[in-house]
């Protein structure tokens, strides 16, 4: 028995997918999510990974979907660890960056060309002032599972320096992250830490709903925004920055938001279509 896509999916091109919570929990593929792409790769549709989760290189992300069964370019993997380093490094190259966040985030701004000042695990035995706090351009942040007292304090003082204008840059705001046994504080819950501790407001965030991620796959795909769907589990985020971008949106009730916080979603925002998973998409074929 052969697989197909639904019929009401037959006239999307560039099909945008979130991560976690719509393609995988973790290391597990959810419902649906190989066969679909399997289908859209045999069809040679477009197809986009749009990642707010900073902790992976795009690399990473292709060996983890290689691991599932899925080949994806690197060019087509858009994740918030890759853009802000783009961000940074075509605003002011060779910078000097103080990163809260995991791996992947400092692989990525390293790559760009940009100067970790803390590339090391910093531990909480350590003196937390046993540190140069000036000549640092950026304090950028993204999720990290290995938060600390002396890396909360450390950003607390470099933003806090009222003498430098020292930047602060996130790559998302999502304030959870799913994992398969529940919820655990995602990037945002850093920005709100840092703004509260140093009274400095975050200038840019540049994850979903920010248009950067849409634009740049919409521009790859080359086909008009009515023609483009992205699928997301969160809906301030996929979501809302979808239609504020133009293009249309699919709710996958697998990950994070809940269809209670969707009936409370502004008329304009609401997705085109809902679905439990991704294996909604899939019907069987004729014979
Ligand atoms: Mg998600």
């Amino acid at each position: 028995m052969n697989s197909r896509i639904e019929c009401a999916f037959n006239e999307i091109d560039a099909w945008l997918f979130d991560g976690d919570g719509v393609l995988y929990k973790e290391n597990e593929p959810l419902p649906g999510a190989l066969e679909v792409l399997t289908i859209l790769q045999e069809q040679q549709k477009e197809v986009f990974l749009l990642t707010n989760n900073s902790t992976k290189t795009r690399v990473e992300f292709q060996e983890k979907l290689s691991t599932m069964g899925v080949e994806l370019e690197e060019k087509r993997i858009l994740t918030s660890a890759f853009l802000t380093a783009k961000f940074i490094s075509d605003e002011s190259p060779n910078a000097s960056v103080y990163v809260i966040g995991e791996g992947g985030l400092k692989k990525e701004l390293e790559d760009a060309g940009l100067r970790i000042v803390n590339n090391y695990p910093e531990r909480n035995d350590e003196d937390v002032f046993d540190f140069a706090f000036s000549n640092i351009d950026y304090v950028v942040t993204g999720m990290d599972r290995n938060l600390n007292y002396v890396k909360i304090t450390r950003a607390m003082n470099i933003l806090g320096n009222i003498d430098s204008d020292i930047r602060f840059i996130a790559t998302n705001a999502d304030i959870t992250f799913p994992t398969k046994n529940g919820l655990i504080p995602g990037g945002g819950a850093m920005i709100d830490i840092l703004e509260k501790l140093s009274g400095k407001k975050v200038e840019k965030i540049v994850g979903k709903p920010q248009p950067l991620m849409y634009e740049i796959a919409v521009d790859m795909a080359k086909c008009p925004k009515e023609k483009v769907m992205m699928f997301g589990d969160r809906l301030e985020t996929d979501i809302v920055g979808a239609k504020n971008f133009g293009i249309l949106a699919c709710f996958v009730n697998s990950g994070t938001s809940s269809l209670d916080e969707l009936v409370k979603m502004p008329s304009g925002l609401s997705p085109d279509v809902i679905i439990n998973s991704l294996l909604d998409i899939v019907g069987e074929e004729k014979s």
